[in-house]
């Protein structure tokens, strides 16, 4: 156990202070929530396989050019990150229609998008993280119109690299959520997790709806087999990155 301050616990991880005021160590935990937190359990290993799934992907992502919190993972469950703070924004990036939008709009679960849907939800557990307008964006001040070009410019990016290395992987990326923070010098990082958790991702190779689901959908939708799906996605997350070096 660290002994460390604690400084804030979330649903997936719990956030300390270390000497040094611009890193933070991020534990992942093993409990699971899905519905604003309705639902609750735990799913065994998560928290482990998570943090490395994310510490390999910003790795991943540093070197294609994107700036991260991520510093390092002294644990297999914790990562040192650079101290940000986070922007109350969640930023959901689709490729085939699943989930809310489904719900919201009619459309067909799986649907292939012509182009990549880059949605800002507000993060307020409060409020359901609803989604947001630009202009109710900018009427709540969640960030500058400045800010939100290169939000989205990024996620952008970010989906353009995630969606080629998932593919290597032998997975197709559906839809994911990003978080991103400003640094002690006002410098947008791409900061939380990428992860089962919160991304939804499909088996290439089994086109059964229920089976090709390797995230955190077999949680919500009580599947089963949630440890054994993302132990599968960090070993080929790990065979990815092995097969570039
Ligand atoms: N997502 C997330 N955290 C949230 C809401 C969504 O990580 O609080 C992820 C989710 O796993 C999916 C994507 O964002 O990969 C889009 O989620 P959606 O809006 O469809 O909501 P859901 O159906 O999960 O309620």
């Amino acid at each position: 156990m660290s002994v460390y301050s604690q400084l804030y616990e979330g649903k997936a991880k719990i956030l300390y202070a270390t000497e040094d005021p611009e890193v933070l160590l991020a534990d992942f935990k093993d409990d699971a929530t899905a519905f604003n937190a309705q639902k609750r359990g735990s799913i065994i290993n998560k928290g482990k396989i998570n943090c490395s799934i994310s510490s390999q992907l910003f790795q991943q992502l540093e070197i294609y050019g994107i700036k991260t919190h991520y510093i390092d993972s002294p644990h297999p469950h914790q990562m040192r990150v650079k101290a940000v703070k986070i922007l109350p924004l969640e930023v959901v990036v689709r490729n085939i229609a699943a989930g809310s939008l489904c719900q919201q709009t009619g459309l067909s679960v799986g649907t292939v998008l012509k182009q990549p849907l880059v949605e800002f939800y507000y993060k307020n557990d409060q409020l359901g993280d609803p989604l947001l307008t630009r202009d109710r964006l900018f009427l709540l001040e969640l960030a500058t119109p400045e800010q939100v070009d290169v939000i989205h410019n990024l996620a952008l990016q970010v989906n353009e690299f995630l969606r080629d290395f998932w593919q290597q992987c032998g997975i197709t990326l559906v839809d994911f959520k990003l978080e991103f923070g400003l640094d002690s010098q006002q410098q947008i990082l791409l900061a939380d997790e990428i992860s089962p958790d919160t991304c939804r991702l499909w088996n290439i190779a089994e086109a059964d709806p229920n089976r090709r689901v390797m995230d955190k959908d077999r949680f919500r939708r009580d599947l089963g087999n949630v440890e054994n799906a993302y132990q599968e996605v960090l070993q080929r997350v790990l065979k990815a990155v092995e097969s570039k070096t």
